[in-house]
């Protein structure tokens, strides 16, 4: 079994496989200094907790506070959502950071799992008659790695998937026209997580760790990192969450990230699977990227844990059509969040009539306990 990718889906998949004890190798093009320090999500949803106790594990990987509310503002006026509580799991603020460095320490230091960093030139051959086959190169040389099994687990722009032929794929794309200038700053939430609507464009502030958080700004989808200096970042913070007293902090990092959803179909070709970003990609309103992620893995897992022991293909062949149905739900989730935070916005951008829908959904969430249960479930990934 090769792995390619050792983001958080490959990472995942090599370590329940090893616990399994199916071995595999993955592959990683960058160093593991670099993915040790790669910031992006924040948040387990309980159904990743729920899978991480499953595989005896959620002790090992998680860390970091339940997560169980939200602060809705309008304009500076908040309204805190609490997640409906069943006594279940529930979500948990784990960093997708600290989630690696726990699997990296798991899988490679204590498991002794073959992870190759630093690899170049990653190739498959997958077609019909010969063994599955991956090559690479790295600074001994030349490699070939022969194999039942190869999954893709190398982001929205690795080799996995563009080694599939034209025509075999269908790509189901949304784009919502804006972008986040994503920014994490040295400073810690105070009080609950925020998803704010502004008349000046959505804000947010999520906690990453700590001492850390990230805020994202809606802006428009040719901005710049040239347009957005600290000092522009900060004073728009203020004005779009109408609190003057909040101070200027170390900015760490910032991107400008372009606002979309993608869903490639089916997510496997003969004996490549695809999971993760490599197979779709969620507007990060919904939180879900990550989550989907692990959702792929976990179903991968099993069906090759059976086809490596038993002999039993059936759940590898039916892959595609029993994750597809769960991504689709939260791509719906996905966009629900995306449009509901931004139309109830600004409304030069979307209209006055979009901005009273979507302030009347978020009403809604506080005013029937059925909307806000439906919330919770999609929230909380057990829908
Ligand atoms: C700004 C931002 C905020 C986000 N916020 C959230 C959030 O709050 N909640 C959430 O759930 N999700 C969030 N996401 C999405 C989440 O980060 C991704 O969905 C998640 O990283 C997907 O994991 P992955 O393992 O599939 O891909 P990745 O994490 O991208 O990992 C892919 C790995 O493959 C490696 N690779 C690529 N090409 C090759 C190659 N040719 N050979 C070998 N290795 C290769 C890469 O180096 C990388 O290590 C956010 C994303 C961004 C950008």
């Amino acid at each position: 079994m090769v792995i390619i990718g050792a983001g958080v889906a490959g990472l995942t998949l090599a370590t329940f496989l090893r616990r399994s004890g199916v071995s595999c190798i993955v592959l990683e093009r960058r160093d593991r200094a670099t993915i040790e320090v790669r910031q992006r999500a924040g948040v387990v949803e309980a159904r990743g907790v729920q899978m991480f106790e499953r595989w005896g594990l959620a002790d090992k990987l998680l860390a970091g506070p339940v997560a169980h509310t939200i602060d809705y503002r309008i304009n500076g006026v908040g309204r805190i959502f609490g997640v409906v509580a069943d006594g279940g799991s529930q979500s948990r603020f784990c960093t997708q950071q600290m989630l690696v460095n726990n699997l990296l320490r798991e899988l490679v230091d204590v498991m002794s799992g073959d992870v190759r960093f630093n690899v170049a030139d990653v190739m498959i051959r997958n077609d019909l008659n010969g063994r599955p086959a991956v090559t690479y190169s790295d600074a001994r040389g030349e490699h070939e790695l022969a194999c039942g099994y190869i999954v893709g687990c190398d982001g929205n722009r690795g080799v996995s998937r563009a080694s599939i032929p034209d025509g075999v794929l269908t790509s189901y794309t949304h784009e919502f026209g804006y972008a986040w200038l994503a920014a994490l700053v040295e400073a810690p939430v105070v009080g609950h997580p925020i998803m704010g609507v502004s008349d000046r464009g959505f804000v947010a502030q999520l906690p990453r760790g700590p001492k850390m958080s990230r805020y994202y700004l809606q802006c428009a989808l040719n901005d710049g990192l040239a347009d957005w200096p600290d000092q522009r970042i900060w004073d728009e913070i203020r004005l779009r969450l109408r609190e003057q007293t909040i101070e200027n902090a170390a900015v760490h990092d910032k991107d400008v990230v372009p606002l979309r959803c993608v869903v490639h179909v089916p997510m496997q070709y003969r004996n490549l699977f695809l999971a993760g970003d490599a197979a779709h990609l969620a507007s990060p309103t919904g939180a879900k990227g990550m989550n989907l992620a692990l959702y792929d893995v976990d179903v991968l897992a099993q069906a090759l844990v059976r086809a490596v022991r038993d002999r039993d293909e059936t759940g590898l062949t039916n892959y595609s059509d029993t994750v597809l149905p769960h991504i689709w739900k939260y791509q719906e989730f996905s966009v629900w969040m995306t449009d509901t935070m931004h139309d109830a916005g600004d409304p030069t951008q979307h209209g006055t009539f979009r901005q009273m829908i979507a302030r009347a959904r978020l009403d809604n969430l506080f005013e029937s306990s059925t909307a806000a249960r439906l919330h919770t479930e999609l929230q909380r990934g057990l829908n």
